[in-house]
């Protein structure tokens, strides 16, 4: 297959991306993981609403006849200059392209801490996720905790189908939340959004200490303002932020800047003819991400005055991703939750106490197992940087478990 633009990741950024390079005439293919175009936030499924702009968007992706989605598709290794190969559940192919913008998004940082492998205990978008996709939540008890806005949104989707969230446990403190709620009259909507969320049981300064049960969660430790409090529920959903997924644009060689992909005022790499845009690039919203891949779509096409037309809102969304980060800073307490015996690397069984003594990710794999299993360190990675402060892992391919027929693609000539 040959494109001028192939766009990975149909979240906000992607299809943004795709909807500003479309009236160039361009022959464009996004591809994404997912089944249907929306990404983290807007994700379809049984018990998922989307809201009026996710499906306008969609609409308009669809009647864009040079805009090719390429839906339950996995990029599975580089394939040459300018080529990648990817899997679909039908097939495996080199995907040819002139202009690449990686719409990669992030994923949630999950931190271990003792009973966090318990059945019952999820990421807090995970569970929001699990919600959406048909998990039954109804008049379960369940707890949140971890940090930032995506805490109140999980509550919010579980509410909303039923269950009974008890407590919302924020690691920031009062006054850094407190901060940030009075710099939201800046962004009326998100303001008007926070009432939305309001939680009777959000509490700052706190933090889970501990998940219990014997077979499956049963209650939970929390340190509520630095009292220890137990709470019996059947669900735990722990999130402390996000980490972009830069898979993808370490392996092309981007330089990466403080966690993230680095790009120029047009959204462009250090890799010419390689754009970035939305989470992948620093975490900050869907509203940052719809600019960012606008920003970029039309950069790739040539169009930089209507690119540069988009800075102004660009801006405006930077300044709310960095009051987000400033407020929902990690305090050292959550680094520190983790006792010997819990496992860090829960796919292959590697404790805390076992990689405490490691110098770096490579010498951690070398003498465990850690990040070898099917998470393929997206997890444990993840949380290693953040408890030990190594770099992150450089990924290998294949990026993704693949068949051999897909693999088999490398060889041949097309
Ligand atoms: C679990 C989770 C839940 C969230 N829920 C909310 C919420 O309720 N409200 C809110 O305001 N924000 C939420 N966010 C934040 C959200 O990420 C952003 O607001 C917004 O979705 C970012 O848009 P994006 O296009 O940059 O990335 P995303 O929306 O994450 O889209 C990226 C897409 O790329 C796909 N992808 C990545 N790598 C590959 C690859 N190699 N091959 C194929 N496809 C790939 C992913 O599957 C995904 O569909 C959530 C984030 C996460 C991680």
């Amino acid at each position: 297959m040959h494109v001028d633009l192939l766009i990975i990741g149909a979240g906000p950024a992607g299809m943004a991306a795709a909807l500003a390079a479309a009236p160039s005439g361009a022959r464009i293919a996004v591809l994404d993981d997912n089944p249907a175009a929306g990404g983290q936030i807007w994700r379809d499924s049984p018990q998922a609403q989307l809201p009026p702009l996710a499906r306008q968007y969609r609409q308009r992706l669809a009647a864009q006849a040079n805009i090719e989605l390429l839906p339950g598709c996995r990029v599975v290794a580089l394939a040459g200059p300018q080529a990648l190969l990817v899997e679909d559940p039908e097939q495996g192919r080199v995907i040819h392209y002139q202009k690449l913008i990686l719409c990669t998004g992030a994923r949630e940082l999950l931190l271990p801490f003792p009973g966090w492998t318990l059945p019952g205990v999820t990421g807090a978008g995970g569970l929001q996720a699990l919600i959406k996709g048909g998990l039954p939540v109804a008049g379960e008890r369940i707890v949140i905790a971890g940090s930032g806005p995506l805490l109140l949104a999980s509550a919010a989707t579980a509410r909303h189908n039923g269950a009974r969230v008890l407590h919302i446990a924020e690691q920031a403190s009062w006054s850094a939340v407190a901060g940030f709620a009075a710099q939201l009259p800046r962004w009326p909507h998100k303001l008007l959004q926070s009432f939305g969320l309001f939680h009777p049981g959000y509490r700052a300064g706190s933090h889970v200490v501990e998940a219990l049960g014997d077979e499956r969660l049963e209650a939970v430790r929390l340190s509520i303002g630095g009292r220890l409090r137990e709470v019996a529920c059947e669900r735990l959903a722990c999130g402390f932020g996000l980490v972009p997924n830069l898979q993808l644009g370490q392996a092309l060689g981007c330089r990466i800047d403080e966690g993230a992909i680095a790009v120029d005022a047009w959204q462009s790499t250090s890799l010419a003819g390689v754009y970035a845009a939305g989470e992948s690039t620093g975490f900050g919203g869907s509203e940052k991400a719809l600019a960012e891949g606008a920003i970029a779509g039309h950069a790739a096409v040539g169009e930089h005055q209507a690119a540069q037309r988009l800075w102004s809102q660009r801006a405006r969304w930077h300044g709310f991703a960095r009051a987000l980060h400033g407020a929902f800073a990690l305090g050292d307490e959550v680094k520190q939750l983790a006792r010997p015996d819990t496992l860090v690397c829960r796919c292959e069984d590697v404790s805390y106490a076992s990689l405490s003594q490691q110098q770096d990710w490579g010498r951690a794999k070398l003498s465990s197992r850690c990040g070898m299993g099917a998470c393929q360190g997206r997890v444990c990675g993840a949380a290693t940087q953040v408890l030990f402060g190594w770099p992150a892992p450089a990924p290998r391919p294949p990026f993704s478990p693949a068949r051999i027929d897909t693999l088999l693609q490398l060889q041949q000539p097309d």
